[in-house]
């Protein structure tokens, strides 16, 4: 059973003072798991994690994971000034983008942020916007094809097709990047892949890592360059259904550490670095929406209208993703009702939740959606006028602080000339 961070007893309480819906993040969980991340990798001594800012680009968020010692990973020209603003300098700031724009590498550049290349292309593109590349420069690397782990068919644990992802380079690509790189002065490189999102496997980082191993590898016997770390990027996963398993971040830690042993170490290799830039599994469990029932309706299906809507929260929208919804105070009671949970969008997609087995629910009663905490506000946006709802933070001494207010119908207007 997935248990809220919070009880009906202190939503009804943080009500009174912020209206439905709204964010709700729980800064206890975001710390103990962020130590645990820190543990896990602790036997790398350049170990960083690059927190990915577009999973919840809060700067109270942020602030959170520069106490825990971390750093960002920013792919747009907001994400690097919220970096800036925050007080994250050069390379605190890995700056992993696609398809730049000219303004976002200068501002990147000016910034001392570590650029992660994305196309052989941009070298160029690059060079004509800053004239001469930093000392640092990391490649984004995509092998291609399908990416599977598990042994047979029936017992596939991730699944991918790094063939179909408009990221990153091919081998011969990251190759011929390096050697133009080397001549334009660049001295220390990162390798980058992101290959698999939301992976429930503690095997995901280690395969990966063993990709990114050996090709780091080639790659300093062709080149004889410096790698000086290597970047795993994002996705890890969280358990967003109740049967889902945990990952076991240590686990994670030690696969990686003996592809580290086996691969690198061997090759006198023992100074690379690894970086992380999870964004999920760093803050996803530890955020909840919290929504107030409106209206119940029954006609071929049995409705539950929530004052939250997909502009609040699109996941479930866009690709059908599951979070757990639950009825605040009725914990224990039997799921014995099946309900679709939606907003007021003029859209059919617009739900939390198909045919979900749920308690009886009463209008007045508060739901809270579990694991929203990444990807959830952050995908917002202001379909049919809707406006983006408040963020809060469940404090470690159990105060609440208001971290984003509500937007108002003058934000909407305020761009309309
Ligand atoms: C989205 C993204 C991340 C974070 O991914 P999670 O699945 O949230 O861990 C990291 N790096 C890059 C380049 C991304 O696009």
């Amino acid at each position: 059973m997935k248990k809220p961070f919070v009880t009906k007893e202190q939503l009804e309480k943080i009500i009174q003072n912020y209206p439905t819906p709204f964010y709700l993040y729980d800064e206890r969980g975001i710390r103990e798991n962020a130590r645990k991340l820190k543990e896990a990798f602790a036997w790398n001594p350049g170990f960083k994690e690059y927190f990915a800012v577009k999973a919840t680009p809060n700067p109270s968020i942020l602030k959170i994971m520069k106490e825990e010692g971390f750093g960002l990973d920013c792919s747009s020209l907001t994400e690097l000034m919220l970096a800036e603003r925050t007080g994250f300098h050069n390379h605190e700031i890995f700056f992993s983008s696609n398809n730049t724009p000219e303004e976002e590498y200068i501002l990147a550049n000016r910034m001392n942020a570590l650029i992660n290349l994305d196309d052989i292309s941009h070298i160029p593109f690059l060079k004509q916007l800053i004239g001469s590349f930093p000392e640092t420069m990391c490649i984004r690397y995509n092998p291609g094809g399908i990416f599977q782990l598990g042994k047979s068919r029936e017992d596939v644990q991730v699944m991918d097709t790094p063939q179909d992802s408009k990221f990153g380079m091919t081998k011969e690509q990251v190759l011929s990047a390096i050697s133009i790189l080397q001549k334009e002065g660049v001295k220390h490189f990162g390798i980058h892949a992101f290959l698999a999102s939301n992976t429930l496997s503690d095997e995901y980082y280690p395969a990966l890592a063993g990709i990114l191993f050996t090709l780091a590898k080639e790659i300093k016997k062709q080149t004889n360059c410096h790698i000086s770390f290597i970047n795993l990027s994002g996705g890890i996963g969280i358990p967003y259904k109740p049967e889902d398993r945990e990952n076991d971040i240590f686990a994670i830690g030690n696969g990686v550490r003996k592809a580290y042993e086996s691969i690198l170490v061997p090759e006198a290799m023992d100074d690379v670095s690894i970086f992380l830039e999870s964004g999920r599994y760093m803050t996803g469990p530890y955020g909840c929406l919290v929504t107030k029932v409106i209206h119940e309706k029954n006609t071929y299906r049995h409705y539950i209208g929530v004052d939250a809507n997909a502009c609040n929260l699109l996941r479930p929208a866009m690709y059908g993703a599951y979070h757990h919804i639950t009825v605040a105070g009725k914990e224990d009671a039997p799921l014995d009702h099946e309900y679709d949970v939606v907003g007021s969008l003029c859209e059919n997609n617009d739900k939390f939740a198909w045919n979900r087995p749920l308690p009886e629910i009463d209008i007045g009663d508060i739901l809270i959606i579990h694991d929203t905490g990444a990807h959830g506000f952050s995908m917002g946006y202001n379909y049919n006028g809707r406006l983006r709802c408040a963020e809060l933070l469940l404090c470690e001494d159990g105060t609440i602080r208001q971290i984003r207010r509500r937007e108002t119908p003058e934000d909407y207007f305020a761009t309309i000339i």
